[in-house]
């Protein structure tokens, strides 16, 4: 089978064959329907050897649908046959400790010690024909949903959905929530606050076809990036300011932005991995407001996406490409050209 693989450090991954896997003891073969290309993946293509604990070489994709072809011995579960179409919940965890046990795998006590983040991200991901999947606990199981638009739910959906949820709580009537870069994280971020909140929701980005998408996906109010945008958002909101900033580009420009039009009493939440800082400091942040730079979500949230998604309240907008230009789709992402979430399809 055709898989796309990190090799080496600081290189591009290459589009290479592989024998189908064979799934042992508690695993799970899948075959691949479709593989979301994260802008995580190109953060890990640059980073130096040792950034991250991974081994290589390890099949990159996070993000994957898939129907179930193969259980190992003793795989498999009750409410899981053979044929069903599934999202793979990506953070692979022990699966044992308290994070794990309440479906947080994202925040597993024993990561350190996993050397792999998960399917794509250390250990062999969704770029393929096939994976494997290491227990059954998971899989998301979709029903009818379209594989290829789901495939981005378990990252560029759940992500943002883990980050907004836990402010949902202050986002009553007549507060705005702000949203910073509508790539694949940003317009399902901007889609999310509309099907879960009252609050206006303000979309910014340097680029105005990513703010058309962001008018799209609901988004009430457009912002270009950049000097005056703080500005912008807070004559917007009557001065006040935003009760969420969510970051999804993490750069130092943006996260004085986010600090600049953040409400006081708010939470400025940072999912981009730009590698920013944001000065905390008397007068630097706004009274009260809490920062925080969440990771990914839980698999009970996963399983809350998708029945966001099947209730119709939320859906991904994709570009599909086919597999074998993985490396054509990463340049397209690099530059800006990716509308949505680009979605690999093997032999599609
Ligand atoms: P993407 O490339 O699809 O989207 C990035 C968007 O940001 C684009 O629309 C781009 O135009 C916009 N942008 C770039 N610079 C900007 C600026 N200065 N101001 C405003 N907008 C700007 O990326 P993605 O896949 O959505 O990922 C976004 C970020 O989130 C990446 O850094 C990725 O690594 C990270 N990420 C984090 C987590 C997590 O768990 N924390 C999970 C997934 C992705
Ligand atoms: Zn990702
Ligand atoms: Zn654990």
């Amino acid at each position: 089978m055709t898989a796309v693989r990190m090799t080496a450090w600081q290189r591009p991954p290459e589009v290479t064959r592989l024998p189908v896997p064979e799934p042992g003891p508690g695993e799970v073969l899948i075959e691949v329907a479709g593989a979301g290309v994260c802008h995580s993946d190109l953060h890990v293509m640059e980073w130096p050897a040792g950034a991250v604990p991974y081994d290589l070489p390890f099949t990159l994709g996070h993000e994957t649908s898939g129907r179930v072809r193969a259980f190992g011995p003793g795989a498999r579960s009750p409410g899981l046959d053979e044929g069903d179409a599934v999202l793979v919940y990506g953070p692979w965890g022990c699966g044992i400790c308290p994070a794990c046990a309440r479906g947080a795998e994202n925040y597993c006590r024993r990561a350190g010690e996993i050397r792999a983040a998960g399917g794509g991200l250390g250990a062999d991901g969704g770029m393929a024909h096939h994976m494997i999947v290491p227990s059954p606990r998971l899989l998301v199981p979709i029903g009818d949903l379209d594989q290829l638009v789901a495939a981005p739910l378990t990252d560029a959906a759940l992500t943002p959905y883990h980050a907004v949820k836990r402010s949902l709580h202050r986002l009553v009537p007549g507060t705005a929530a702000v949203v910073i870069g509508i790539g694949g994280l940003g317009h399902m971020a901007v889609q999310l606050l509309k099907a879960l909140s009252p609050a206006e929701v303000v979309a910014v980005d340097v680029a105005e076809d990513k703010l058309d998408l962001a008018a799209e996906a609901g988004a009430d109010h457009r912002v270009p990036a950049g000097e005056g945008a703080a500005e912008r958002i807070r004559s917007i909101t009557d001065g006040l300011g935003a009760t969420l900033v969510l970051d999804c580009v993490g750069a130092d420009a943006t996260m004085a932005t986010a600090a600049a039009a953040a409400a006081v009493e708010s939470d400025v939440t940072v999912v981009g991995l730009a590698g920013g800082t944001l000065p905390v400091r008397f007068g630097a942040v706004p009274f009260e407001a809490s920062v925080a730079i969440p990771y990914w979500g839980t698999r009970g949230e996963l399983a809350e996406v998708v029945a966001l998604a099947r209730a119709g309240r939320i859906r991904p907008h994709v570009e599909t490409h086919p597999l074998e230009q993985a490396l054509e789709v990463y340049q397209r992402l690099r530059d800006g050209r990716v509308e949505g979430r680009a979605v690999l399809v093997p032999g599609g």
